[in-house]
């Protein structure tokens, strides 16, 4: 959601840079974009509705400014309303993530002072306060950087902040809840809302946390405790990924990229990943109540792996989705465990319960997650690292089968078979191999033509495949806006199949498992309604119209399940002309609630 990119530097090619940076942001969804830099004195912007594109910025060259790309919240998406807004006399600029909880009444104050809006944010209010703050120290040099401070609390709710400065090369960046990441270069100096931006610039970066307020310039950096003001010396990272590992390579799309990378992240996550699985294991084996949460994507291997854990080693394990943990806090002690999933570990609905928890009821946080540095990363007192490179496409693919990778092994270290986990994993990482051949992408295109034109897609597993319909289904809609519903086969005929039409394509997991009876006799009842039944399955049944073959990966077969619809997903989207790497109204790392 929203993507912020911030230069300040000896070279004067801001603009075009702001917008480059822009544009590695745009994976994370946004409905506007603006640019603002300092020129002679003032500021000059320019502000679009839409996506980036092609678009080109004609400004004069300046060495400070900033980007940002708007994902509404308050107020419609028009050009008023992105970012970046200005205040009254065109001195300051201000950039903003989040949402101003109290902007009404903020907004109140404002007007009564007398500053004018140009626009319905909530984010205007913030720069009209600045003014104000900025006006009363008179000509102190550090009046904007004091003012920030002062501003930014008073603001409720979670919000990352940047204030641009016409009379000084500074830029200042305060943030609560939002991601914000400083890149340290040679005379030039960074902030964006994620590492893969600064890529091509450093890979020197530090990731600001909660309350924490930055100054950059040509010449440096000055990081500040936002309350107090108070000096801070922040810890510098080194990046483990490259630029090329953010781009497209030869393909036309992150998701196919994606969908192609997951055989070598899968293999890396058995030969790499044992002594992290086994001590997540420990910590499994040593809590008193275990919780996996997640949202969307992660969600969905998030109860995954609650059945791999009963399974594979016969423990019990609660799952919620994350915007719901809150309302299960009743049962948390210092015991509890919550293992929180996600991609980009900037998920709002996953991080506000875990901080909440550890504040109010001392939990103990494990993360999976993808991205060194991020909120979960650092919150989490065990991270452990997926591994799998920037995932720049909305649709999660590789985060996905990365995380039940990992979940596998853990369930697998847990029971003390760890090697026979890493054994089974190198096993899929081959079956999903096989998936990507070919034959495989012919049969996928084939299927595409002949349900492309459906409104309505049905998805049916049970056991550990129940979630593997779940993420299907999601896959399908997301891209193709198919509508797709995934449900636990067994709870079909208590509702479902009451909207099985003659012909509706019906997705069915049928693994060599033990709930292989109960789905192809689920897939029988489909059929005798009319509906094109499609088996996801290691052999051929009567009950398919058309049959999907996989490899039979046992206890990994969520992994090598999953990538069927991932290729139709793909296929479908292109097919129907929408966006298969920036799906309408979605946005890749969801920051706010
Ligand atoms: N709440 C602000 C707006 O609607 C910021 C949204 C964002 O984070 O992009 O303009």
């Amino acid at each position: 959601m929203c993507g912020i990119f911030a230069y300040a530097g000896r070279q004067t090619d801001a603009a075009g840079m702001i917008l480059d940076g822009l544009r590695r942001l745009e994976y994370r969804g946004y409905d506007s974009w603006g640019v603002a830099i300092r020129n002679n004195g003032g500021i000059l912007t320019e502000k679009q509705v839409g996506k980036i594109g092609s678009a080109e910025v004609s400004m004069p060259e300046s060495n400070a400014g900033f980007g940002h790309t708007r994902w509404a919240t308050h107020g419609g998406v028009t050009q008023c309303n992105a970012h970046p807004h200005l205040d009254c006399t065109g001195r300051l600029a201000v950039i903003h993530n989040g949402i101003v909880e109290n902007h009404d009444e903020l907004r109140q104050e404002v007007r009564n002072a007398g500053h004018r809006f140009h626009s319905e944010t909530d984010t205007e209010v913030v720069v009209h306060l600045l003014e104000d703050a900025v006006a009363a120290r008179n000509g102190d040099p550090g009046a904007v950087e004091q003012a920030t401070r002062e501003v930014f609390a008073r603001l409720d709710g979670l919000n990352a902040i940047m204030v641009l400065d016409s009379h000084s090369d500074k830029l200042v960046a305060v943030k609560n809840g939002s991601p914000l990441v400083v890149g340290y270069g040679d005379g030039r100096n960074y902030i964006a809302s994620d590492a893969s931006a600064l890529l091509p610039h450093t890979q020197r970066v530090t990731f600001l946390s909660d309350g924490e307020m930055v100054v950059i310039s040509p010449d440096g950096i000055v990081a500040r405790d936002a309350a107090t003001g108070a000096q801070l010396q922040p810890e510098v990272l080194e990046l483990d990924w490259n630029v090329e590992q953010a781009e497209l390579g030869e393909h036309a799309h992150y998701l196919t990229k994606e969908i192609h990378e997951q055989p070598a992240i899968v293999r890396s996550i058995a030969l790499s990943q044992g002594d992290t699985a086994q001590k997540l294991a420990d910590m499994v084996r040593d809590s008193y109540g275990t919780f996996f949460i997640g949202c969307g994507t992660a969600a969905n291997a998030a109860l995954t792996g609650q059945y791999l854990f009963s399974r594979i080693a016969r423990r019990h394990v609660n799952f919620a989705p994350g915007s719901e943990f809150n309302y299960l806090e009743h049962f948390l002690t210092p015991q509890s465990l919550v293992i929180a999933l996600s991609q980009s570990g900037e998920t709002i609905d996953v991080i506000e319960p875990l901080v909440r928890g550890k504040k109010e009821k001392g939990i103990q946080v494990a993360a999976l997650v993808n991205v060194l540095g991020s909120t979960l990363y650092r919150l989490a007192d065990f991270a452990l690292l997926l591994g799998a490179g920037p995932e720049k496409c909305v649709l999660a693919t590789k985060s996905y089968t990365a995380k039940l990778a990992v979940l596998i092994l853990t369930a697998y270290a847990l029971d003390g078979r760890l090697e026979e986990g890493q054994q089974l994993i190198l096993q899929a990482a081959d079956m999903i191999e096989e998936q990507l051949s070919d034959d495989n992408k012919a049969r996928i295109a084939d299927l595409t033509e002949r349900i492309y034109e459906r409104e309505d897609m049905f998805l049916i597993g049970r056991g550990m495949s129940y979630p593997s319909s779940l993420e299907a289904a999601l896959k399908i809609k997301e891209v193709s806006y198919i509508h797709a519903e995934g449900f636990a086969g067994g709870e079909l005929k208590h509702g479902v199949i009451a909207l099985i039409e003659p012909g509706t394509p019906c997705i069915v997991f049928a693994p060599n498992d033990e709930t292989r009876g109960g789905i192809l006799s689920n897939a029988q009842e489909l059929r005798a309604r009319g509906a094109y039944v499609i088996g996801v399955s290691p052999q051929p049944s009567d009950a398919f119209d058309f049959h999907i073959p996989v490899g039979d990966a046992g206890d990994a077969g969520p992994i090598v399940n999953s990538i069927p619809a991932q290729l139709l997903a793909y296929n479908l989207a292109l097919k129907r002309g929408t966006d298969p790497d920036k799906p309408r109204n979605l946005a890749k790392s969801v920051t706010v609630k």
